[in-house]
């Protein structure tokens, strides 16, 4: 197990309050492109231990209505599970036009790196990069102009667009047809007033 009461620390980032989820985390100071963050901090588990977190998580999300995903894979053997209090990276929101990415080292450790130069009081953020298979139950609110809906690695979004384009046309062909049978009911009740008369 990890450093339970070593909160992870980064001298250039600090918690602060979110309009985006209540909380994250923002520069203390400019920070340059390619500047290591903060460590993103959890217990490394093999993938049986990750499969069956995974699926617990899934559980509790049915139950109340979206759980929060912190698993990492590291590589073909390893993941990482970072919902510990103590890792306080995990506060860093997703985005989908994120200035940060979280990268894996030699030493499978996981960093939030700067995408770009960030400037001080700048709220950190990063792509979750969640699989497309349940991006119903992740919405995403990042408020960015580039925001694709729902918080899906960007390789997805392709794949993801091209789904809510479907669903769009099927709901307005819905929408069509109800109005249809609206208006036929409307034709036969004047039909009959008119016979009636
Ligand atoms: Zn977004």
């Amino acid at each position: 197990m990890g450093k339970k009461n070593n909160y992870t620390k980064s001298e250039l980032a600090e918690v602060r309050g979110s309009i985006v989820h209540g909380r994250g985390m923002f520069a203390t100071q400019n920070i340059p492109e390619s500047t290591e963050i903060i460590e993103y901090l959890g217990e490394r588990i093999d993938k049986e231990e990750s499969n069956r977190r995974g699926h617990a998580l899934f559980d509790e999300s049915k139950e109340t209505g979206g759980a929060q995903v912190y698993l990492f894979t590291l590589d073909d053997e390893w993941d990482l599970d970072g919902n510990f209090e103590w890792n306080t990276a995990r506060l860093v929101n997703h985005s989908c036009e994120p200035n940060c990415e979280a990268q894996i080292d030699e030493e499978l450790k996981i960093w939030l790196v700067a995408l770009r130069d960030i400037r001080q009081g700048e709220e950190l953020s990063f792509n979750y990069g969640f699989d497309l298979e349940d991006y119903a139950k992740h919405p995403c609110r990042c408020g960015s102009e580039n925001c694709v809906g729902y918080i899906v690695a960007e390789e997805y979004w392709p794949k993801l667009k091209k789904k809510l384009k479907k669903k769009k046309a099927k709901a307005k062909r819905k929408a069509e047809k109800k109005a249809e049978k609206k208006a036929e009911k409307e034709r036969k009740r004047v039909s009959a007033l008119k016979a009636d008369g």
